[in-house]
């Protein structure tokens, strides 16, 4: 049976550290402080939004919420985003997704100042991702590498599948995972064969919002298994990935809830500390 990767605890190891390197800040009088900026009343998003703040709050970051209504205009939003980039008191922006459908969310992740681009989605800093000099990280993505790690699993060398080509998740992790010498395929809904390509792989990372999508027969004996997935199933929540029967296979697997969503959550807040520390002058 495979070991569970506890992200929820690594979460919380980080979490202490950063909530130390927060306190010396603040020490110096700078006090990380980031928006984020929820349109409409998708009921995950409000949920993920108070999430944020929890750990916000836990870690002593100040995150303010701009809620619009669900018929905001895209000149409002992009307004909003106008005034928090020049806010020096504000050192990080994000927009919440998905956004109505009347918006046009990449315009509106293009807008944000790369140098407060927490959820590092803006074009800049996709860009400086894919070539190796980061600027910052998608946290998802930030904290699956840092469970591998942790865990001391390599990537060098490894064959890896990546389920789901999203700009979120899919494909930041896909650059991160090539960057550590992975070889990277990269699975899609309209991928023919992905069963053939899941049992090659030494380690497979499902983001789809699929639920049991990736089955026992489809993981090869010992692989690790990285579910990113967040769906509801019969009023339970469950990832991408059939836990019961793949953790029999698996090496190594990570459990929803639990796993991959409070890494995201600490790496947020890495991240907005990383953008404050820069902003003033600190490495
Ligand atoms: P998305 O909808 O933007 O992308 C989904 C991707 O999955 C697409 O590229 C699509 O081609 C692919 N896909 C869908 N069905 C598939 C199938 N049957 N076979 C192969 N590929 C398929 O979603 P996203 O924003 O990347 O999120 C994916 C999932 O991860 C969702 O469940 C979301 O809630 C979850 N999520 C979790 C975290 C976390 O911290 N745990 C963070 C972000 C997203």
């Amino acid at each position: 049976m495979g070991k569970i990767l506890d992200g929820k605890a690594l979460a919380n190891l980080l979490g202490e550290n950063l909530k130390k390197k927060v306190k010396n800040l603040k020490a110096e009088g700078i006090t990380p402080h980031f928006c984020v900026i929820n349109i409409g009343d998708d009921p995950a998003s409000k949920i993920y939004v108070r999430t944020k703040k929890r750990r916000a709050e836990k870690m002593g970051i100040i995150q303010d919420i701009y809620q619009m209504p669900a018929d905001t205009k895209q000149q409002e939003a992009l307004d909003l985003i106008d005034k928090l980039n020049a806010n020096p008191n504000i050192n990080g922006v994000m927009v919440q997704l998905p956004a109505p459908e009347q918006i046009d969310a990449d315009e509106l992740l293009e807008r944000i100042d790369p140098n407060k681009d927490v959820d590092g989605l803006t074009p800049a800093n996709i860009g400086r991702l894919w070539m190796e000099d980061h600027f910052i990280e998608p946290a998802t993505a930030e904290g699956i590498i840092a469970l591998l790690k942790h865990y001391e699993i390599p990537l060098k060398g490894k064959d890896v599948v990546v389920i789901g080509r999203s700009n979120i998740v899919g494909k930041p992790l896909a650059a991160l995972m090539l960057e550590q010498n992975a070889t990277v395929t990269i699975a899609h809904s309209e991928t023919t064969n992905l069963a053939e390509l899941t049992k090659r792989a030494d380690i497979i990372v499902s983001a789809t919002g699929e639920a049991l999508l990736v089955k026992a027969d489809m993981v090869k004996d010992g692989a690790v298994v990285v579910d990113v997935g967040i769906n509801h199933l019969n009023g339970k929540l469950v990832g991408d990935v059939d836990f019961d029967a793949v953790k029999e296979k698996a090496s190594y697997i990570t459990p929803v809830p639990g796993g991959v969503g409070p890494l995201t959550v600490q790496f947020l807040m890495e991240a907005v500390v990383k953008l404050t520390r820069r902003q003033n002058g600190r490495k």
